[in-house]
């Protein structure tokens, strides 16, 4: 852990934390983790009955970056990696996402030799991050030490009822700005998932998306 104020389960819970881990496959793969976190998160979204389909998420907030996620659904929409049921599971046992959806931003770096994997997490505990310059300033240095930013990902909580920001699988303005930004560093892929559904958008269509 690296920055931890206010209460971790309240909104003034912030928290910056790296892990450093193993590269292992199963993060890749869409395992999912025996994490009573990720469990409660299933469970509650369950209960809610709200319709979990990407395309239609996509569709109820008619951006021209969902859009083009829309347009390329085929390729970029999978079923939730283990890596992000962690982290969602994470952030779900900090604040529950069906009484007060928040937002978390990671960072996934892979070593020089690609055995390991440093995971950068930061979030406030609020509907949003603020500046990411808590993760990205430590992974520049990372970079330069041989790293590579393999993965940017945060979540775009679902939200019952309010379909402009219900759970979708699509970068924001400043997100694709974001995004943008960091392809001068390397990133290879900027994910968005919301537990269920993650968009995987490689580098090479960055461009494409709306920045303002
Ligand atoms: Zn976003």
């Amino acid at each position: 852990m690296l920055q931890q104020s206010g209460d971790s389960h309240g909104p003034d819970g912030k928290l910056l934390q790296v892990w450093e881990v193993q590269n292992d496959p199963v993060l890749w793969s869409t395992a999912t983790p025996r994490d009573p976190n990720y469990q409660d998160f299933l469970t509650k979204l369950d209960r809610t009955g709200i319709g979990t389909d990407p395309l239609a998420l996509l569709s109820a907030s008619p951006t021209p970056n969902s859009d083009l996620v829309a347009r390329n659904a085929r390729d970029w929409i999978k079923p939730a990696g283990c890596l992000e049921k962690l982290l969602i599971g994470h952030q779900h046992g900090r604040m529950d996402t069906f009484a007060a959806p928040t937002e978390f931003a990671s960072l996934v770096l892979r070593s020089p030799d690609e055995d390991r994997l440093r995971i950068y997490y930061y979030t406030i505990n609020q509907d949003g991050i603020g500046r990411a310059s808590p993760i990205t300033e430590p992974a520049m240095v990372d970079l330069q030490a041989g790293w590579r930013l393999a993965v940017a990902l945060h979540n775009h909580a679902f939200h019952p009822g309010q379909p402009k920001l219900n759970g979708i699988t699509a970068p924001s303005e400043p997100d694709a700005d974001f995004n943008v930004n960091l392809a001068a560093s390397g990133l290879e892929q900027a994910w968005i998932t919301n537990g269920l559904h993650t968009v995987r958008i490689p580098a090479s269509a960055f461009s494409q998306f709306s920045v303002n």
